[in-house]
Formats: structure tokens, C-alpha cells, sequence
């Protein structure tokens, strides 16, 4: 190899090294926080059927969740629950190198796969449950639209506000990814509440129709049992599961303050904490900030990609780090995304 190349080379590694936070190389400790977050969603087996990555690497094993607690174990990392991790921002100090598991919406497997897991090691960990799921009405279009993008070379999508319709290519796995998100940003921004019946519409055909398992949420007995175990903390995370910046005023009011109602009525417990759904800047205004903020929850997490340190945190903002399954951890900092696959390595 020619002096010149290889010079390039090492530079490209050093400077991709450098980017890669908790990677142990000096120039990333400013990057590098106090603790994670971690924001799941699902733990299950892999699925048997043809799936759209972007939308599977939102799933984690549940070997793969006992080799992640394990190297959290290895590293010396302290696993506190929302209330203490609550506590420790109160007091700005103490705890270095802690680790609080979220897992967000209320999906089945979180009872049956996730938490025999979180029990073996005596993890603490927390769900935040949208009333729509325990209560079977949860409109889990995305699976459905993981459907539709798997099955077609292209889709059409219609933007129900200025019914424009925009022709989505999903020739290549790249094109599918791409349609995808485009046809996840047009519902999200247009899914009120009064158009979940619509949506539901939307995929009504039998090849979209996902896996049952995929579909399966938990019911309330499985919450309440959950919730009396003093692992779990049970969290807030809207009637709907809808973009909340979206609605008007008294429509993101009752999205909030009645799904806690219900879940302090059904669990028998004050609710104290709280995750924006979707939860990134896009779907989260400062007007859902102040009013979260007021709402006598301690803690309130979101998607937001930012460092977490213990000194400038805001418990009522809270960042997460967006944990893949397949990929290892994301995070995005100052608009950079970083893949941080060596972080965990096999
Ligand atoms: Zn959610």
C-alpha cells in the first residue's frame, strides 16, 4: 500500500474514532455524559417474516437484552429506576455511569420476554403504556405501512391536508427504507384524533395485515401485575399515541391528563412519570413542554438526541438514547449521527 493511501486511511480511522462517544478515546469525554437513558420498545425472537430494517432494529432480542445488561454489569454501570434516577438529578451529583431502561408503548412481549430478564439480573426498568394499547384500540399503523412498503415496488401516499399525493419508490431495500420515513412523517403529522378511524382505512388490505404477535399489546392485568412488582415503574404515555403538537390545545391536555387518570384509577398508584410519543423536536413544541412541566410529573422523558449530563439536566426534558437491536446504540450529537456498533461488541 502506497504511504500517501495509508496515511489517508489512518486519519479516516482516527477521525471516525474520535467521533464515537463512550468509545474510550480521550477526545470523545466531552461528548460522553454521565449515563444513559436507554429507550426500547420491543423484546422479542426475531421474527420469521420478511421485515423492513428501519422498523425490526426497534426490536431487541431477549439474549440480546442479557448480553447489553451484562456489559452494563462488566462496565461498572449502577441501574437505577426513574425515582432514583429522579433523585440523583435533585441532588446534581453523586452517580456516574448509570443506566435507566425504558421501554416505551405497552407491547406484549415487554411481559412475557422483557421482563423475565430485567427480573433474572434485578433490573429496574419502565414502561411507559398508551392507554390505546391495553385497551385494544392502539392504531399501530406503522407495522401495517412496514407491510404495504415490503410488498410493493412503489406506494401512494395522499396528505389528507392538501390531498396531495406523493408516489413513494420502493424498488431497492435504500427505497424502501426512505418511503418509509416519508410516509411515517405525513402520518404523523396529519393522525388527530379524529382520524384514527381513517387511518385504519388506509390498510385495509389482507397482505397488510401484520403478524398477530407483532400487534399484540399488554392487557391491564399484565400492566397491574407488573406494576405491583417494585422492579417496574409504570409510566404515562398518552391516550392515543399521537403527535401531540399537533392537536389543539385541549386535545393535547386530555391526551395527558386523562391517560393518567386512567392508569392512577387502574394501577391504584400515583403516576409520576412521563414519555413524549415519537417524542424527537418534530412532534414536540415548546407549548407540550410548558404544559408537561406544570403537570406535577418528576420525571419527562423524550427522543431528544442529547447528551446527558447529571449537572444540566432537566428532569421535565430528559434525553434518551435510541437503542437498536441490530445495530447497537444511536446517537445523534449536534446533527451528526453516530453508529457506535464497537460500543457493544459481540
Ligand atoms: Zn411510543
Amino acid at each position: 500500500m502506497k504511504p500517501m493511501i495509508r496515511t489517508k486511511i489512518l486519519l479516516k480511522k482516527f477521525v471516525k474514532a474520535s467521533l464515537y462517544p463512550l468509545h474510550g478515546f480521550p477526545v470523545t469525554y466531552w461528548y460522553r455524559g454521565d449515563g444513559h437513558i436507554l429507550m426500547l420498545h420491543r423484546v422479542r425472537p426475531k421474527s420469521k417474516t420478511k421485515r423492513l430494517k428501519t422498523v425490526e432494529e426497534l426490536e431487541a432480542t431477549p439474549e440480546y437484552l442479557e448480553k447489553l445488561i451484562n456489559h452494563y454489569i462488566k462496565s461498572g454501570y449502577t441501574f437505577l429506576s426513574m425515582d432514583e434516577l429522579y433523585e440523583v438529578i435533585q441532588l446534581k451529583s453523586g452517580i456516574k455511569k448509570f443506566v435507566a431502561f425504558t421501554l416505551d408503548d405497552g407491547y406484549g412481549d415487554n411481559y412475557h420476554f422483557a421482563y423475565p430478564v430485567f427480573l433474572k439480573y434485578k433490573i429496574p426498568f419502565t414502561i411507559y403504556v398508551s392507554n390505546s394499547f391495553p385497551e385494544g384500540r392502539a392504531n399501530m399503523w406503522w407495522y401495517y405501512l412496514e407491510n404495504l412498503v415490503v410488498a410493493n415496488k412503489f406506494i401512494e401516499v395522499e396528505d389528507p391536508t392538501n390531498k396531495n399525493v406523493t408516489r413513494l419508490n420502493c424498488s431497492s431495500d435504500k427505497d424502501k427504507h426512505l418511503a418509509f420515513h416519508t410516509a411515517r412523517r405525513i402520518i404523523i403529522n396529519n393522525l388527530t384524533s379524529d382520524k384514527i378511524e381513517s387511518v385504519r382505512g388506509l390498510f385495509g388490505e389482507e397482505n397488510t395485515v401484520p403478524d398477530k404477535e407483532l400487534l399484540r399489546a399488554m392487557s391491564w392485568e399484565e400492566i397491574k401485575e407488573l406494576s405491583d412488582d417494585p422492579l417496574v415503574t409504570i409510566g404515562c404515555h398518552t391516550l392515543n399515541h399521537l403527535n401531540l403538537s399537533i392537536l389543539k390545545k385541549e386535545q393535547m391536555i386530555h391526551e395527558i391528563v386523562e391517560s393518567r387518570r386512567q392508569l392512577t384509577e387502574k394501577l391504584k398508584k400515583t403516576i409520576h412519570h412521563f414519555a413524549f410519543p415519537f417524542g424527537s423536536k418534530e412532534e414536540v413544541s415548546e407549548r407540550e413542554l410548558a404544559f408537561i412541566s406544570q403537570s406535577g410529573f418528576k420525571t419527562v422523558v423524550t427522543s431528544f438526541k442529547e447528551v446527558f449530563k447529571i449537572d444540566r439536566a432537566d428532569a421535565k426534558k430528559l434525553p434518551r438514547l435510541f437503542f437498536s437491536g441490530n445495530s447497537g446504540f444511536r446517537n445523534q450529537i449536534n446533527g451528526t449521527r453516530h453508529f457506535i456498533n464497537k460500543f457493544f461488541p459481540d
